[in-house]
């Protein structure tokens, strides 16, 4: 599941208030004895394990007693210069004094040692990222004082060689292989295979070589006084919160840094005291698949870290109940309250220690977003959950997981990766790689399966994108070309793979070292980013099956599953959830993922159908009105059909249709491209019409150049320019609405004019959209409901928000735009940047990706009630790639919109994603 944005800790006091009233603050909490300090909710000041452990205590379970010392006592340890103020130094020995009563034993006692644990805990967990040390306050006197209280002479000599080393790994800093270097040299000379084969004897003597390593590596004793060997550890798990993979880890999830470890310190339990003692970890489900299943592994006569460590194989858990049944079923039977308390499945460590179980750690299982459907979809049939509840319960990016092709998981790992992207599309693509659209429709007509690759890709790569298994591209960002038109096609594609050095003349790329020529095979997963050079077979998506009717419903439990969430989820949701789609096909598919509506519908992609781009340039190229009028007829009645098809598939859901945004250029050759052809013409003395029309299209060409064309000549600028093109599309919608509602199909057509921020210019254009919808139906003999509203994503044109809604019905934000240009970020160059903003810590997401709420989203805000202040019933979407964004999402309920519109593989994430919003809400009041 991904990170949360909260930073407030409880109590809501910042660091410094507590140190100035040091009494009335409390820095260590207790847990032992079936009474806490803490409990669950206290995850922000005792971390995730701290919370756990005292929650576990309060419930009556076996947990060895301990203490927490919590996060605020991290961040005063940074602020101090890495110091403890004497006031919390005092509060913790007051704590281990009550540890001490509590386990009857003593720090540092050659009668009877109190040995602890001292164990990092953030309020997310970050597995493997910070330190522990166990066995703390074994010396020279305890360990012999642990033998005789156990007569168990190797079990003590193994606990303080164990302890020596991670006191001297995670405190002294000492590389662990030195440490390793020594164990298995005794190892070889006593001819043991497993450490467990050595005895007492071999492991004094491994205590001894440890020791020598201290004091080489070191330059110090090893410390005997348990005090001093507990405030070093204690100081070292603070330092590993800023250790370089901690930090890396919550830089990807973004986890702040400010947030701190916790730091528990607790008695311990043995493991390794023979062969009626153990540790393991599990789940109460299976993580991966979900399904109802005791799951996880053991050893027997080990510490906790041996488990995951590697140096033994451990057994699967359902081993342990014909080796120790009672703790087994003990086992069982906690782990399935605290599966009950918590309403979620667990993830939890325990030891027995001669039979007798104890619970060491719990939390919510990771999960994949396939396992996750199935344990929220279990957890309400067996009434644990509600429907709400269960809704709460599943990260939605996680169901892009399961609309995604995926790689046989065995075969994908054994390849390196040759490089890395931005994870655009999820998926799994395998294919050959071609290098541009024609040859990838080219081979696809041969029955091959291509990936397309390219520096970037344009409007009219669309064919070879559309054929492609996976698009992959060098530049370009999460909303470059590649990426908005990937998810929309849901192709997997990975785009700003920097390392590619493509020669598209040559046909290869470079990476790795190595040269990739076209027809080589690749493949890539589209949710990790990695690319890798060679064959890997995949399977398609089983809802996908469903979906597009080649697998039955009832035949597929993952699909009646999702469903059943979804519609959860559509019943708790205020914000409606349209799609952007521009063809019949894909309304289709954006209505079986349940969209209901269209939030826009871009009508110049239809201008790259089949057998249209000829004509659209006629039209760009006309010289007068009356020729461009000419190429507008014969596009008319394409455009009729393709709106009648759009309506149709969403079966009287409202549909947005936007007029034509893009430079016209976008339709024209590249001047490139037509300069060599020209000069290729004239050099074969060829003359006559080829020619002419080359060297016309090149002055055409030339003259629609521009500088930027993204704040050129695009968006309601053409249409006030060329009245006429308006005229046609309103005219093909109209025709198309007034059919099918001659049909029986009642839908009111909504016509969106983009890039307004001046009123006159929606104004200008309305006049046009007005009459010519009053012609077709008089013509049509039929009154139909239309609307015309505007996008907003010009910043001017939120500001003025309020003069525009006098003309706009409706208001729809076109978040990328509005993106690029709040921020003066190109979105199709920013990818260089970006990345270099984000480890500089100088933006924290991805803005084209996330909306960035500061910013972006006050102007959304400002549009949103300047807007209904003049026209209370406006109503509001939101159309750009956010509103496929979950955290986006969130701001959007907030904000007040009616709807959000994503593309047609992003609407079950924004269904759910909208149904959490909206109970977020209800918690609060
Ligand atoms: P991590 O977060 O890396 O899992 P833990 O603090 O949970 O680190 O501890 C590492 C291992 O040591 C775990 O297997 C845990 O169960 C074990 N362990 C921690 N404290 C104790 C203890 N007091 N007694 C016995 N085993 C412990
Ligand atoms: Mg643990
Ligand atoms: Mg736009």
């Amino acid at each position: 599941m991904s990170k949360k944005t909260s930073t407030k800790r409880a109590s809501g006091k910042s660091p410094k208030s507590r140190t100035s009233n040091p009494k009335s603050l409390k820095y260590v909490y207790f847990f032992g004895n079936g009474k806490a300090d803490g409990n669950r909710t206290m995850k922000d000041l005792l971390g995730g394990k701290g919370a756990g452990l005292a929650e576990m205590t309060n419930a009556g379970l076996p947990v060895p007693p301990g203490f927490t010392i919590s996060t605020a006592v991290c961040n005063i340890y940074y602020k101090e210069k890495q110091k403890i103020p004497t006031a919390i130094d005092r509060e913790i020995d007051t704590h281990l004094q009550t540890l001490e009563k509590t386990a009857g034993a003593t720090l540092g006692s050659t009668e009877n040692p109190l040995l602890v644990s001292v164990r990092s805990g953030a309020k997310f967990s970050m597995p493997g990222m910070m330190d522990t040390i166990l066995n703390l306050g074994l010396n020279d006197d305890a360990v012999e004082g642990l033998k005789r209280r156990t007569q168990n002479g190797r079990f003590a000599f193994d606990s303080y060689r164990r302890f020596i080393q991670m006191f001297g790994n995670v405190v002294l800093e000492i590389p662990k292989d030195a440490f390793e270097h020594e164990f298995d040299s005794v190892k070889k000379a006593a001819g043991a295979r497993l450490d467990t084969e050595l005895d007492e004897n071999a492991l004094r003597e491994v205590v001894q070589r440890y020791k020598k390593v201290v004091k080489e590596r070191a330059k110090r004793e090893f410390p005997q006084d348990p005090h001093v060997q507990l405030k070093m550890s204690r100081d070292a798990v603070f330092r590993s919160w800023m250790n370089a993979r901690a930090i890396e880890y919550r830089r990807i999830y973004d986890i702040p840094d400010d947030i701190g470890t916790a730091v528990n310190v607790q008695m311990m339990v043995f493991g390794n005291t023979g062969d009626r003692s153990g540790t393991g970890v599990g789940f109460t489900r299976n993580p991966a698949t979900g399904a109802k299943e005791f799951f996880g592994e053991f050893l027997i006569n080990a510490q906790g870290e041996d488990v995951v460590s590697g140096v033994r194989t451990p057994q699967p858990i359902r081993e342990l109940e014909k080796v120790m049944p009672k703790a087994y079923k003990q086992l069982r039977e906690i782990t399935t309250r605290l599966e009950r308390h918590y309403k979620d499945v667990q993830d939890f460590e325990f030891t027995i220690q001669d039979e007798r179980l104890f619970m060491l750690q719990t939390r919510s299982g990771k999960r994949t977003g396939y396992a996750a459907i199935f344990i929220a979809t279990d957890l309400v049939a067996e009434k644990l959950l509600t429907p709400k509840e269960a809704v709460l319960l599943v990260d939605p990016e996680s169901l892009n997981q399961l609309l995604a092709p995926g790689f046989d998981p065995d075969e994908w790992k054994k390849i390196p990766a040759a490089t890395r992207g931005l994870p655009a599309s999820p998926g799994a693509a395998s294919g050959q790689v071609v290098f541009s659209a024609d040859h990838a429709v080219e081979w696809v007509n041969q029955g091959k399966q291509v990936i397309l690759v390219r520096r970037e890709t344009v409007p009219d790569d669309i064919h070879g994108m559309f054929v492609s298994q996976g698009i992959l591209t060098a530049t370009g960002g999460m909303t470059s070309h590649a990426a908005v038109v990937g998810r929309q096609m849901g192709k997997p594609s990975i785009v700003g793979a920097n390392a590619l050095e493509i020669d598209e003349s040559r046909r290869e790329f470079r990476v790795d070292g190595k040269t990739v020529k076209e027809g080589d095979f690749i493949s890539f997963d589209g949710l990790s980013g990695e690319v890798k050079i060679a064959r890997v077979g995949t399977k398609p998506s089983e809802i996908l099956q469903v979906l597009d009717g080649t697998l039955k419903p009832e035949k597929s439990n993952i699909y009646q599953r999702f469903e059943k969430l979804l519609s959860w989820a559509d019943k708790i949701r205020r914000l409606g959830v349209y799609a952007n789609a521009d063809l019949p096909d894909q309304a289709a598919l954006a209505y079986a993922f349940g969209a209901r509506g269209i939030g826009l519908c871009r009508t110049e992609h239809m201008f790259f159908g089949e057998g249209r781009i000829p004509i659209v340039q006629r039209m760009i190229l006309a010289e007068s009105e009356a020729d461009r009028r000419k190429a507008l007829d014969e596009l008319l009645p394409l455009q009729r059909e393709d709106f009648y098809g759009v309506f149709k598939a969403m079966r009287g859901c409202p549909v947005t249709i936007r007029t034509i945004d893009p430079p016209l250029h976008e339709f024209l050759p590249k001047r490139e491209d037509l300069m060599v052809d020209v000069a290729r013409l004239e050099a074969t003395g060829k003359k006559g019409k080829e020619l002419d029309e080359k060297k016309r299209l090149l002055q055409r060409v030339e003259q629609l150049h521009e500088f930027n064309p993204m704040l050129g000549h695009r968006g309601v600028r053409l249409g006030i320019t060329y009245p006429e093109i308006t005229e046609m599309q309103t005219r093909a919608i109209l025709e198309a609405a007034c059919r099918l509602n001659k049909e029986g199909v009642k839908i009111a057509p909504e016509i969106m004019i983009p890039l307004v921020g001046l009123v006159k210019e929606l104004s200008d254009q309305k006049v046009i959209v007005d009459r010519v919808a009053a012609d077709v139906m008089k013509e049509q003999g039929i009154k139909i409901k239309y609307l015309v509203g505007t996008m907003i994503e010009i910043p001017r044109g939120c500001i003025v928000a309020d003069q525009i809604a006098r003309d706009a019905e409706f208001f729809s934000f076109g978040t990328n735009d509005l993106t690029q240009l709040t921020f003066g970020f190109s979105r199709d160059d920013s990818g260089k940047f970006l990345k270099i903003y984000q480890e500089k810590k100088i933006l924290e997401k991805d803005p084209f990706a996330s909306i960035d709420t500061e910013g972006v989203g006050d102007l959304v805000r400002t549009g949103v009630e300047r807007g209904r202040k003049t026209r209370p019933d406006l109503k509001i979407g939101i159309c750009g790639e956010h509103g496929g964004d979950a955290a986006s999402v969130h701001f959007f309920h907030h904000a007040g919109l009616d709807y959000v519109s994503a593309s047609p593989y992003r609407v079950p994430v924004a269904r759910l994603a909208a149904a959490q919003a909206a109970l977020s809400v209800k918690v609060g009041d």
